[in-house]
């Protein structure tokens, strides 16, 4: 377990601004006990597969194709100091596994109107909200500027919260 790296925190600072603790973040490899790629277990821990780290060694930075990723695990300790879920992230992560596989994270694409997207994430359980966000990040990881505006006020809804 480690502290972001200058790359990674400079990333995470872009996308989520003040709303998250930074200097709390720890980043381990590992992956995930049922074999997903990711996961965020408790406080502000994100762990990760092995393969998305630089030699596939968790004590060098991510690679950029796990940026994605990285901003979905974020956004579930972001949900946890924000208060956006039911019961806590770890349960509601757990059960919604349990219960609906991968269709908890599955999320209604028929109206892209930026308004009608931020009330879908308002509504969606953690797992939807995390996969909005981190479709988001995945239609330009680096170019903010050429990213899906359907979810501009998403991004701009979890930057205004402050911790
Ligand atoms: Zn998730």
């Amino acid at each position: 377990m480690r502290r972001l790296r200058q790359s990674e925190l400079d990333f995470v600072e872009r996308e989520f601004g003040s709303s998250l603790p930074l200097q709390r973040l720890r980043l381990s490899g590992g992956g995930q006990p049922t074999g997903r790629c990711a996961w965020q277990p408790f406080g502000a821990l994100i762990q990760m597969d092995d393969k998305f780290f630089q030699a596939c060694d968790p004590s060098h930075p991510l690679r950029v194709f796990a940026y994605p990723t990285l901003a979905h695990e974020a956004l579930h300790v972001w949900q946890r100091i924000h208060g956006q879920c039911v019961v806590n992230v770890s349960v509601d992560g757990l059960f919604l596994g349990l219960t609906r596989g991968q269709r908890a994270y599955r999320y209604d694409v028929s109206d892209r109107d930026p308004r009608v997207m931020l009330r879908r994430f308002l509504a969606g359980n953690i797992e939807q909200q995390g996969q909005m966000f981190e479709d988001y990040i995945r239609s330009n990881i680096e170019d903010e500027a050429s990213r899906d505006p359907s979810f501009q006020l998403i991004a701009r809804y979890v930057r205004a919260r402050t911790c």
